[in-house]
């Protein structure tokens, strides 16, 4: 059947704001207080079947260490090989199913989590992941528009076929790859978490997704979602399990493919992990990894200064900071800081920070105490050190949830530890620069982290903008221009670094559901031989 998929319009372009008086706000805090009520069991799902182990691992709230959101129950070496047998039985059926019949089921789950399942799942990003609602609102919208558009790119993808000439027929078959897919998934994006083991699905694979088991509870409703939808039993098997039972899976002959994102330091663990047991695999496996980010604001002394102090909170502090892609080193000209200082003190005071399921917090907590300790010895270490000076927020508060201030800390090493590290929350560093040493320092910007994700250039001129983009052409995989480093858009603003920060192969973009693909070409022959031999031949 020939069909084509009109391109998707944004989910992005309908985000609900929840105003106070609004209908959607009063559903919303229902659906908050039934979450509050209750704690749900969160069962393994594998071949459809939901397996209860016995197992348990609680979800807490971040912004509440007292309340219970889910106990998960977790699977063990048993079950991880059930899932392999899941993954595998479920393949032939799965990846011979007309194209149009896979995207119709989570074109479906678009639609269902984008209207009468949106409410209950923003509150499950707000309780699990302590985002406020325009937070949960765009990691909702994401996955809708990840769903939506695979469909799309999927279709793009298949219609790109060979020449062909008089007396044959050429034809590319999409095949998926050959075993399972195993997708694993940070703890701050929903939308990413839904997205790596619907990607290589979309396209004919099988997987196991491991969820983050922080957020298992809120990434268990994306997998009701997707049974709702109708995915087929086996397709995608919703298993979290302990990191160290990981080599069963990552070992297995059949393992085709590993979706990751994460830190880099656990992508280097299971690449290894990978290369180590090379020579068993049935297939080389596909790896696709995102990672972390150091991710930087550079302003020119042509730059709208309110604008960029603007976009510096935004993307500092949106989330707590817990964004790959958040702003974490700014390079201020000498001449701008007394401005910058003032806009940046003024506004990031008026900043709620609180439990994000009062509204009136702009942030809540970090997802847990791991994460409270890694940030607040990052803030402890700028304090201490004679290089650094923290120029606003600096406290933290650990009695009912993981809170931090924003904080603010300027520095006197361009080269340091907090300049070049990730830190992963409320934390911004700042380098003043002498405006006359421009180009030099959008070389030192280049050389100073060892990722490459997303960065920012503030200028109003377009000549210094064009050397930034030519200097740092390879320190950033999503530049922006007089704007914030995050919030990339499926679709508009494909997603993804290099060097340190992963594969790039640009997550919601038919480039990365490509790599889930493994093309057969097929030749046929139109007219039958009639010699062997060559025309040179003939006498
Ligand atoms: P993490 O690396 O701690 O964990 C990621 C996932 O890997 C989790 O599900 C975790 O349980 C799992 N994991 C850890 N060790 C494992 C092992 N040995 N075997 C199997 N699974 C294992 O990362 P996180 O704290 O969840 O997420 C934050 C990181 O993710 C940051 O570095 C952030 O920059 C990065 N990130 C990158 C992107 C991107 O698109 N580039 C997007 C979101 C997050």
């Amino acid at each position: 059947m020939i069909w084509s998929v009109e391109k998707p319009k944004n989910e992005m372009e309908r985000l609900i704001d929840y105003t106070p008086g609004s209908s959607e706000r009063d559903e919303l805090i229902n659906e908050l207080n039934t979450i509050k009520g209750e704690v749900i069991e969160v069962p393994l799902i594998i071949n459809g079947e939901k397996i209860k182990t016995g197992e348990i691992k609680e979800v807490h709230c971040p912004h509440d260490h007292d309340k219970v959101l889910a106990r998960v129950h977790l699977a063990g070496k048993d079950e991880l090989n059930m899932a392999i047998e899941s993954a595998l039985n479920s393949h032939g059926c799965w990846s011979e199913l007309n194209w149009y019949h896979r995207a119709a089921v989570f074109r479906k789950a678009a639609d269902l989590l984008a209207g009468p399942r949106r409410f209950r799942n923003i509150a499950a990003i707000m309780m699990n992941q302590s985002k406020n609602p325009y937070e949960a609102e765009i990691d909702l919208a994401e996955l809708v528009d990840f769903w939506r558009l695979n469909s799309y790119y999927m279709n793009f993808i298949y219609k790109q076929q060979p020449d062909q000439i008089e007396g044959e027929m050429n034809r590319l078959d999409w095949r998926p790859l050959e075993g399972f897919v195993l997708a694993i998934s940070p703890f701050n994006f929903y939308s990413i978490a839904g997205n790596l083991p619907s990607a290589p699905a979309i396209v004919g694979n099988t997987v196991i997704w491991k969820p983050s088991l922080n957020v298992s509870f809120s990434n268990f409703e994306i997998m009701k979602i997707l049974m709702e939808a109708g995915l087929e039993e086996g397709v995608i098997n919703f298993v979290p399990f302990a990191s160290e039972i990981s080599g069963l899976i990552t070992k297995h002959p059949d393992l085709a493919g590993l979706n990751f994102t994460g830190s880099y330091e656990t992508l280097v663990h299971l690449w290894k992990v990978i290369n180590s047991n090379i020579e068993n695999y049935r297939n080389f496996p596909r790896i696709v990894g995102e990672t972390g980010g150091k991710d930087f604001v550079f302003i020119h002394k042509s730059a709208d200064i309110k604008n960029a102090a603007l976009n510096i909170i935004r993307g500092s502090f949106g989330y707590q900071g817990q964004k790959c892609s958040a702003s974490s080193r700014v390079y201020c000209p000498e001449s701008m800081w007394g401005r910058l200082e003032d806009t940046l003190k003024r506004e990031v005071s008026k900043i709620p920070c609180g439990p994000v399921d009062d509204l009136r917090s702009y942030m809540g907590a970090v997802i847990d105490e791991k994460a409270f300790d890694d940030i607040t010895d990052y803030i402890k270490y700028a304090e201490e050190n004679e290089d650094c000076t923290t120029v606003l927020g600096g406290k933290s508060d650990s009695t009912k949830g993981w809170f931090i201030e924003p904080t603010i800390v300027k520095t006197d090493d361009p080269r340091g530890k907090m300049m070049s590290e990730e830190i992963f929350g409320p934390v911004v560093t700042i380098y003043l620069y002498d405006e006359e040493e421009y180009e030099e320092t959008l070389k030192l910007c280049d050389q100073t982290s060892p990722y490459s994700l997303t960065g920012s250039i503030f200028s109003k001129d377009s000549h210094v903008t064009h050397l930034a983009e030519r200097v740092l052409r390879y320190s950033a995989g999503n530049l922006y221009i007089n704007d914030k480093p995050t919030g990339a858009v499926v679709g508009r603003q494909p997603f993804g670094g290099t060097r340190h920060s992963g594969t790039n192969d640009k997550a919601g973009y038919w480039t990365n559901l490509l790599r889930w693909m493994n093309p057969r070409s097929i030749k046929e022959t139109i007219l039958p031989a009639e010699d062997w031999r060559r025309k040179f031949m003939v006498e």
